[in-house]
């Protein structure tokens, strides 16, 4: 290497300002291991294959001496790993700062409140019923993903629900739920009413209602179902009989999507819309929060699956009771006193994976081949 004349960089030090790390400097050491100080080694997660999920641990942000530049290349095997980190039930730090920072703000107590305000004063005063009244009675917190935020409580009484025969309308309806789901989990849940007095079939989804609307049009016969043979197990088997039921007695009803607010509970969205309908359905059972707002709007307990599933203490949850007039308060309490109502049991669909519990409705359907005609207690009726 030949050096111009006059300057007086050495060839070491001329390296460093290249970045070379390979070379070693009397000032700066080699970057040794990429363990940067103050953050401990994490365990490694196993993930479902035993493949390792990796996450690069950021460096600390120090500032950086001179001449010294972050090397990109990191030798194989020496990578740090950790599990995402879990969201606290309260929020991030960023979300909750935000709160407190709002509740400085000094209200007027006599001012009028916005709708927005409104909505969650509602929704705090069915909270308080629930979580004061029902989760002692529900007690446990329970099984729940990573990716659930809220917290999950169930009934401590277990009870095993055997498969049941089911009446046409809540197969049907179970069965329609179960194609669309699949085509997109990220809509979360969806939930189909039938109304043979419209000849109509209602259906509604958590979230992602424009993907919704992309996959529903015209009646049941047109209604596009995807390939059984691609989705084993429950999946499968609900695509292959909606596949029998498009040429059945509800080949002509009508398929109508019913939206609501974003991440509203789907069951709740076609309550609120729909004035009479003969059943409600989906994958999941009604959660706690959603059989009580339909109790309260009056939906007979033999329209839907009378065995109610775990409570979330979610904003989303109880987004139903945000809207609406009337004491919800009274009416909560009224209900979730009432004797008939077996919120302290646990029901767990027999043969269930746990992991499945609180994924998945209820009762098995039975496997023998059920009657494509309309259940006995709707039978002669005309429309
Ligand atoms: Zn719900």
């Amino acid at each position: 290497m030949s050096l111009l004349p006059g300057s007086a960089v050495s060839e070491g030090e001329n390296d460093m300002a290249g970045g070379n790390f390979n070379g070693r400097s009397p000032r700066m050491p080699a970057f040794p291991t990429p363990t940067w100080p103050g953050i401990a080694p994490r365990p490694v997660l196993p993930g479902a294959a035993g493949v390792l999920q990796q996450r690069l641990v950021s460096p600390p942000a120090a500032p950086l001496r001179p001449g010294y530049t972050v090397p990109l290349a990191i030798p194989r095997g020496t990578l740090q790993m950790r599990p995402a980190l879990p969201v606290p039930a309260g929020g991030t730090t960023i979300q909750m700062a935000a709160r407190a920072r709002k509740k400085k703000v000094k209200r007027d107590p006599l001012r009028i409140l916005t709708p927005r305000e409104r909505r969650q004063q509602r929704i705090n005063t069915v909270r308080e019923i629930i979580e004061s009244y029902l989760v002692k009675q529900m007690s446990h917190l329970v099984y729940k993903k990573a990716i659930h935020r809220s917290k999950l409580f169930a009934g401590v009484k277990r009870r095993i629900v055997h498969p049941v025969r089911m009446s046409s309308e809540r197969l049907v309806v179970r069965h329609i739920a179960t194609a669309l789901l699949a085509q997109d989990p990220g809509m979360t849940e969806v939930q189909t009413a039938i109304s043979h007095k419209s000849r109509t079939i209602y259906i509604a989804s958590n979230s992602k209602q424009s993907v919704l609307e992309g996959l529903v049009a015209g009646d049941l016969s047109g209604l596009s179902v995807p390939a059984p043979s691609g989705h084993p197990g429950r999946e499968g088997r609900h695509m292959t009989k909606l596949q029998r039921e498009k040429a059945g007695p509800y080949a002509s009803y009508k398929l109508v999507v019913i939206k609501g607010r974003e991440g509203q509970h789907a069951e709740t969205k076609i309550v609120d819309a729909v004035a009479a309908f003969d059943y409600i359905g989906g994958t999941r059972r009604p959660c706690l929060a959603c059989t009580l707002y339909m109790l309260q709007k009056g939906v007979a307990p033999s329209k839907f699956n009378p065995h109610p599933g775990a409570y979330w203490n979610s904003n989303q949850a109880l987004l139903s009771f945000g809207s609406g007039s009337g004491d919800v308060g009274a009416s909560v309490s009224g209900i979730v006193r009432r004797p008939d109502m077996p919120f302290d049991t646990h029901y767990v669909s027999e043969g269930l994976a746990s992991s499945k519990m609180y994924d998945y409705d209820t009762n098995s359907e039975t496997e023998e081949e059920a009657p494509l005609r309309r259940s006995s207690r709707l039978r002669g009726r005309k429309g």
